[in-house]
């Protein structure tokens, strides 16, 4: 998502802020990484662009709305989630000999604009939560049989081998009755 920034530029001090709900597709179409199964509109901005003498420092919120597996049953669920950032995009031309160039983090457009297309998903995926759950209480999948101990009991119990007495018996074909 490319912002204009030419009132900016050269006026350390400045500030502008930028508040805006922007769909997901502004900061590009790859997917937003591995966890995150969806992002759903809008991504919405609540920062302040601060003219430095290096470039321009981006600060404030980013809200999300996601969806996520949750890390025990595996069920999409929807999350909102706020990251916190502070990124500064330099100016290529106040860049010191021998540092390196940071991809996405650069003034572009000839110190015109600058584009928060990798702001937003590094903050997204740096901000998620190790664990996501559906619930606090998820009872997750069975490691016996797979099934949803959510959606009701398999029968098998966690932690405790079926008794070897029975699972000779459930090999018998008993006749009905
Ligand atoms: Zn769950
Ligand atoms: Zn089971």
């Amino acid at each position: 998502m490319r912002v204009p920034i030419v009132d900016l530029v050269g006026h350390p001090g400045e500030t502008r802020a930028l508040s805006r709900a922007v769909p997901a597709a502004e900061f590009g179409t790859d997917p937003w990484g591995p966890t995150v199964s969806s992002v759903h509109d809008p991504v919405e901005l609540d920062l302040h662009l601060d003219a430095v003498v290096e470039g321009i420092l981006v600060r404030g919120a980013i809200g999300y709305h996601v969806e996520i597996a949750c890390a025990r049953c595996l069920q999409l669920g929807a999350h909102d989630l706020e990251a916190q950032v502070t990124e500064l995009f330099i100016d290529p031309t106040r860049r010191e000999e021998g540092e390196e160039d940071d991809p996405g983090y650069e003034l572009i457009d000839d110190r015109t604009a600058l584009d928060l297309s990798t702001l937003a998903r590094d903050a997204l995926l740096i901000d998620l939560p190790v664990q996501v759950l559906c619930d606090d209480a998820c009872l997750g999948l069975c490691p016996e049989c797979g099934a949803d101990r959510n959606a009701g009991d398999c029968g098998h119990r966690p932690g405790s081998e079926p008794d070897p007495r029975w699972a000779a018996l459930e090999q018998l074909d008993l006749p009905p009755g």
